[in-house]
């Protein structure tokens, strides 16, 4: 099965995305991760990007859809791939489309942009290995700690509170329309982003049974 996670930054898609990967046993593939990867790596496409992700702006079209390009073109999506952050525009939906990527649900997990700028505050990661966390919603097993890697939790500097109001700006101006975009194909299914993450959690596995 292919299937994208819609929503703002924030909403709690990655951490879905994650658990749908292990559920089906295909990949969750990140655009965000792979480019922080290639910034922390100090590759060309890295740095171009840096930019444009510390402003809270979307990178170009151009770049994320080779990046997506490349991405599903390796073994493990041959039994089926969500996609987490991405398409983000209208042009990227189309570029898939243009693929010959055939996508059978879109999940749009919605969430306020009350609830959103109050979760964002809250969140840390990885650096390591980009799991998320939450100091409310999902704690790590010790406070400041990856439970994966044991790595030292940080705040992205994108979840500064002034970059995520551009980045909801973004969110409404050019992510949002592509609601319309699956909706019109029969592939759109909306669930509220509850409090308590395992609630979410059931309503994602349901919807993508
Ligand atoms: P995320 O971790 O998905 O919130 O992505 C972090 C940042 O990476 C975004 O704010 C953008 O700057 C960039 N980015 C990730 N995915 C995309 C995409 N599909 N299109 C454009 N920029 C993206």
């Amino acid at each position: 099965m292919n299937i994208i996670f819609l929503g703002a930054p924030g909403a709690g898609k990655g951490t879905q995305a994650e658990v749908v990967a292990k559920a089906k046993n295909i990949p969750a593939i990140s655009t965000g991760n792979i480019i922080r990867e290639a910034l922390a790596n100090g590759t060309d496409m890295g740095k171009k990007a840096k930019s444009y992700m510390d402003a809270g702006q979307l990178v170009p079209d151009e770049v994320v859809i080779g990046i997506i390009k490349d991405r599903l073109a390796e073994p493990d999506c041959a039994n089926g791939f969500i996609l987490d952050g991405f398409p983000r525009t209208i042009p990227q939906a189309e570029a898939l489309d243009a693929m010959g990527v055939v996508i059978d649900k879109v999940i749009e997990i919605d969430v306020s942009d009350e609830d959103i700028v109050k979760r964002m505050s809250g969140r840390r990661v990885c650096r390591k290995c980009g799991v998320t966390y939450h100091i409310d919603y999902k704690k790590p097993l010790v406070e400041g700690k990856c439970d994966t890697c044991g790595n030292e939790l940080s705040i992205r500097p994108d979840d500064a509170p002034e970059t995520v109001l551009d980045r909801l700006t973004v969110y409404h101006e050019l992510t949002k329309p592509l609601r319309g975009y699956y909706a019109e194909q029969g592939k759109l299914i909306t669930i509220e982003g509850q409090d308590k993450v395992a609630d979410t959690t059931a309503l994602t596995l349901k919807a993508v049974e």
